[in-house]
């Protein structure tokens, strides 16, 4: 996709592309480079999880009163 004199520095030709990062615009002329922000569908290794800990059986536990 073109965006023609959409060069913010030179008013030059720029092309949108896409790579690991992102999108981003790039301008022919003068090589200007935007991010457009980071595609998640890309990142897959980038989404956070959770490792849960082992969860203590729920043993009763014994009334401090009940032993003395
Ligand atoms: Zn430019």
């Amino acid at each position: 996709m073109m965006y023609f004199k959409g060069c913010p520095k030179c008013h030059g030709d720029l092309y949108a592309g896409e790579d690991i990062h992102g999108r981003y615009e790039s301008c022919i002329q003068c090589g200007y480079l935007r991010d457009l922000g980071v595609n998640e569908d890309l990142l897959p290794a980038m989404e956070t999880f959770v490792i849960e800990a082992p969860k203590r059986g729920r043993k009763p536990r014994k009334k401090a009163r009940q032993a003395a």
